[in-house]
């Protein structure tokens, strides 16, 4: 079997439900020499509930870059380390992409026990269109990043999985509407736990909900993509009564920027971009 030679092995784990583990992951954590895991005490809670007693070593976001060499050093004398984040698939954002990286140089045979993902089970759940979907995580947290992020999303047509925080949510759904317009979204949370909820709207009318109501539990956003059809359709039969300045805006609320807007205006009258912004400038 494969796992005989691998060393490292990443363990998914349940993202609520603790049913959510497989028989091959409960034999390879009991296999295992060592369990480096995010959060010892939280994986400490799986491993009684599974009756596995195991040496357990902390690996996360802070401590990672130290715990390296040990791990590495381990695993060079043979020994079996299986990884475990604090929930669901490791090296999805969480420290496990690190782990991976560093057994890949070294020459380190590693092998995954999958399972459960927020992100793939959130978006199945969302009813919206799993066939293309880009997979964004956390958005940064620092504006100018968090902005840079969001601009380069505008034009995705691919359905969108975000990750977000009880505490951070508003403010997400606040930026999601102002970069990316009025779209539809599935707020899934709480996911295979008792409270597991789908919330179908779109980002304006989630925003009207959680002005009103405090979040609870921890959230996967499932956005969808940008219907360009849709929007070329929309366009066409709106700007035959409007202005230049009006097309332009139009264009400017759905998102696109300014040199974006300009220029669909000109290819949907058969302008050239300079006599668009020309009659824009004259106007101002
Ligand atoms: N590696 C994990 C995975 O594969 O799902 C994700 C780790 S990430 C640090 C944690 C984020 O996943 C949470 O902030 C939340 O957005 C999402 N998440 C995890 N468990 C969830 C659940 N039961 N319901 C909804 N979202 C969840």
């Amino acid at each position: 079997m494969r796992e005989e030679k691998g060393s490292l092995f990443l363990v998914a784990t349940p993202i609520g439900n603790l049913e959510d583990i497989t028989l091959r992951a409960i034999r390879v954590l009991k296999e295992a020499d060592l369990v480096a895991a995010e959060d010892t005490r939280h994986t400490l809670k799986l491993l009684n509930h599974l009756e596995i007693k195991k040496p357990l070593v902390s690996y996360h976001e802070h401590n990672k870059r130290e715990r390296e060499g040990f791990l590495l050093r381990q695993l060079m004398e043979g020994k079996k380390i299986a990884f475990v984040s604090d929930a669901g698939t490791p090296g999805i954002s969480d420290p496990g992409e690190d782990l991976v990286r560093l057994a890949h140089e070294n020459g380190i045979p590693l092998t995954i026990i999958p399972g459960p993902s927020a992100a793939i089970a959130g978006l199945v759940l969302s009813g919206l269109s799993t066939g293309r979907f880009v997979f964004e995580g956390f958005i940064p947290v620092n504006k100018r990043a968090r902005r840079e992020r969001l601009d380069s999303l505008k034009a995705e047509t691919r359905t969108m999985v975000f990750y977000e925080a009880p505490h951070k949510l508003l403010s997400t759904l606040r930026d999601l509407y102002e970069v990316l317009g009025d779209r539809k979204i599935a707020l899934v949370r709480e996911l295979t736990k008792v409270y597991e909820e789908v919330v179908r709207c779109t980002l304006a009318q989630a925003l009207e909900k959680y002005e009103k109501e405090a979040p609870r539990g921890e959230y996967v956003l499932v956005v969808e993509g940008l219907d360009k059809k849709a929007l070329e359709e929309a366009a066409r039969s709106a700007w035959d009564s409007m202005s230049l300045d009006e097309h332009v805006d139009m264009y400017l609320k759905m998102g696109l920027d300014r040199k974006e807007a300009i220029k669909k205006t000109a290819e949907d009258r058969g302008l050239s971009r300079r006599e668009v912004y020309n009659s824009i400038i004259k106007k101002v």
